[in-house]
């Protein structure tokens, strides 16, 4: 019997990825997706696979799932700061409602957890680059609160399980990445600026473009959380790729990748947004001997084909997500 794997935030932009590659490795793929910011379409293509099912299912709710689990990875959570000022309590809720009935779950099912942490558990850092033991840097009430300690608690509450109840669990802290499938309009720099290319606009960057990121590409993301998963590492590991850009460096490159001829405009640093951010990934190359191997180069080719073969009408929607359907 193939082993069984339930993914929370599967029809998102890294829960479906999530669920081709257990597809594919010869899983049976539970997915589990309320749709608030997820959408279905990216997991259409694997609706006729016999070892694939989807609950359409609100995990901060009580949730059940027949039969043997043996490994559950939570990645239900807006993720992008529009998303996230827009549905503070969603997301508020899906890091500590959400994570303790996963963590519930598996202790029920005897199942290994990976939760997906982020670096914005390190804030605005004053350690650069990040390494694990930095304990961060958060303003719990600014705007990025919500998510920041949304993910915080839900770093807790997994070591409170394991050490309190032995759970196996693993924590990943995801550093920025891209690829196929990020919502055009969720506010994110990279799907910004390309949209923004390709419906002849003008590149917004917030404040004067001097804040860095550092971007891994979603396949090289995914193999890392993979390894992670089936590691026996139950402490913090970064993923992400340490190769650094200030996000006016970064417009340029798109324009040149697009070959748009419009200009950067600037616009209002949002509140708390972080001056820098770059991961230390020593722990994941001695632990899990991983290393990025996709250039950026490289891997925003794959992402602009994508985004350029998108529809006028999904280019010019202004937003893709359900959020009126919801409230908290
Ligand atoms: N950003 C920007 N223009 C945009 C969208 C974002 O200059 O149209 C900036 C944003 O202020 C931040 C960086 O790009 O400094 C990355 O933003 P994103 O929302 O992608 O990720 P995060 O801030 O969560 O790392």
């Amino acid at each position: 019997m193939s082993k069984r794997v339930l993914i929370t935030g599967a029809a998102g932009f890294l829960g479906s990825h999530l669920c081709d590659r257990f597809v594919k490795d010869g899983y049976h793929v539970i997915a589990m997706d309320n749709l608030i910011t997820g959408r279905l379409s990216n997991l259409e293509h694997l609706f006729p696979l016999e070892n694939f099912e989807f609950y359409h299912q609100d995990v901060s709710k009580f949730i059940h799932v027949p039969g043997k689990l043996d490994y559950i990875l939570h990645f239900a959570s807006p993720a992008s700061p529009i998303d996230y000022l827009k549905i503070p309590i969603q997301t508020l809720k899906v890091g500590s409602l959400g994570i303790h009935n996963c963590l519930g779950l598996a202790r029920e099912k005897n199942a290994r957890v990976l939760i997906a942490s982020t670096s914005e558990v390190y804030g605005d850092p004053e350690v650069h680059p990040q390494t694990e033991d930095y304990c961060g840097n958060v303003n719990p009430i600014g705007p990025r609160g919500v998510y920041d300690e949304a993910k915080r608690f839900q770093e807790a509450m997994t070591m409170a399980y394991h050490t309190y109840h032995g759970v196996e669990t693993r924590i990943a802290r995801i550093f920025n990445t891209y690829g196929p499938r990020m919502r055009l309009n969720d506010g994110r720099v990279l799907p910004a600026f390309i949209g923004q290319s390709l419906r002849g606009e003008d590149l917004t960057i917030f404040g004067d473009g001097s804040q860095t990121r550092s971007f891994c590409y979603v396949d090289d993301l995914i193999e890392g959380l993979v390894r992670l998963l089936f590691s026996d590492y139950s402490l913090p590991v970064n993923i992400g790729n340490p190769d650094e850009i200030t996000i006016g460096d970064f417009a340029e490159e798109i324009i040149k990748l697009t070959g748009t001829s419009q200009k950067v405009v600037y616009q209002d640093l949002p509140e708390n947004d972080p001056k820098q951010r770059q991961p230390d990934i020593k722990k994941a190359k001695e632990i899990l001997n991983w290393t990025p191997e996709y250039d950026r180069k490289e891997g925003l080719k794959l992402t602009y084909a994508y985004f350029k073969s998108l529809t006028k009408e999904e280019l010019f929607l202004k937003d893709h997500n359900n959020f009126e359907d919801y409230i908290n």
